[in-house]
């Protein structure tokens, strides 16, 4: 174990390497034990290194984006919790590049800077380019998979690039889920508009988003099952809105969100998840899926 601590300090730096760092800080649900490492990294050279010493050694890790749609054990993670720290975005014509860990809401701010059309309804999803890739995130019948062209990534110890159509994006899907890698970056094609009615579309979504939860949350738990089947509307239909288990709630304002109240362990959530899990296939008949994405053992 001290040889790998030794290892991770000398790549990424002592000031990078966190060891036994609680997971709750770095999850918007706000729940987690400690990662036996968790380290930030500055540099594709650098991740590369990482990536290859760590499958050398069969050793766990995790790409962890900004958290916001990960559970995380309150037993934590007995392995190493990856963030990437490389955020460059820039952007020829139509195109976009962006890294990794860039913000989704800096990639959005920059195309709006530059007149570039395309990204307005992602306003406010926390997210970074990672993350959302990885879970092809989406609102209000957009998604990132509508405008991406090419993600590079590493994988199997080789940087390459896919094109989109080799990614398999779906609902809340992608081709990561079953062919893990770690992605680098994305490129996106937009279009031109005006920086001025790109912002007007940015603030609508905005204020269409107030409406959403406040608490710490991972957004939706559960995925829609079919285009007409709204997973909140059915839940709050059931009278599960506000049924709690410890500090853990479905939120009364937005039921397919379970919130954190203050104090929420993960079994809490995961509690307040099987039961409403239960009581919607009772009802209905359909199991409903996870959106989240669960870090370390669940119990
Ligand atoms: C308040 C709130 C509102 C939300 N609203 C929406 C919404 O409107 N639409 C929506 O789709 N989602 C929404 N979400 C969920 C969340 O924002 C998205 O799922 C987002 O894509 C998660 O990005 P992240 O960077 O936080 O990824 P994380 O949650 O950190 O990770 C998610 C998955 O991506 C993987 N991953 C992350 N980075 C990489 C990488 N570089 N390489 C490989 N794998 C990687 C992780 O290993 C993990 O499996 C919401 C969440 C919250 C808290």
């Amino acid at each position: 174990m001290d040889i790998l601590a030794n290892y991770l300090t000398y790549i990424c730096g002592a000031e990078n390497v966190k060891r036994d760092e609680p997971l709750a800080r770095w999850t918007t649900f706000r729940v987690g034990g400690p990662a036996r490492f968790l380290v930030l990294v500055e540099s594709k050279a650098v991740l590369q290194k990482l990536i290859s010493a760590l499958e050398y050694l069969a050793y766990p890790y995790f790409v962890l984006g900004l958290g916001a749609n990960v559970l995380a054990s309150d037993q934590g993670y007995d392995g190493v919790v990856i963030k990437l720290n490389c955020q460059k975005i820039e952007h020829n014509d139509v195109f976009v590049y962006a890294d990794a860990g860039a913000k989704l809401g800096a990639v959005v701010n920059y195309a709006r800077d530059h007149g570039l059309t395309g990204l307005e309804w992602a306003t406010g999803i926390p997210a970074t380019i990672g993350g959302g890739v990885y879970m092809n995130c989406g609102a209000f019948d957009h998604s990132l998979s509508d405008v991406i062209v090419m993600v590079d990534v590493l994988q199997k110890g080789q940087v390459k690039t896919l094109t989109a159509n080799q990614l398999d994006f779906g609902y809340r899907h992608s081709l990561f889920m079953e062919e893990p890698a770690v992605i680098l970056g994305a490129y996106f094609r937009l279009a031109k508009d005006e920086p001025a009615k790109i912002a007007t579309q940015m603030q609508e979504i905005l204020t269409k988003r107030r409406r959403h939860p406040h608490e710490p949350s991972a957004g939706s738990v559960f995925k829609r099952p079919q285009p007409n089947f709204y997973v909140g509307q059915v839940i709050e239909n059931l009278g599960l809105g506000g049924y709690m288990v410890g500090g853990a709630q479905v939120s009364p304002q937005h039921c397919n969100f379970i919130v954190n109240q203050g104090g929420a362990t993960c079994r809490d959530i995961l509690q307040v998840l099987y039961h409403v899990q239960d009581t919607v296939e009772k009802a209905t008949g359909v199991l409903l899926e996870t959106e989240i994405i669960f870090l370390g053992k669940m119990d």
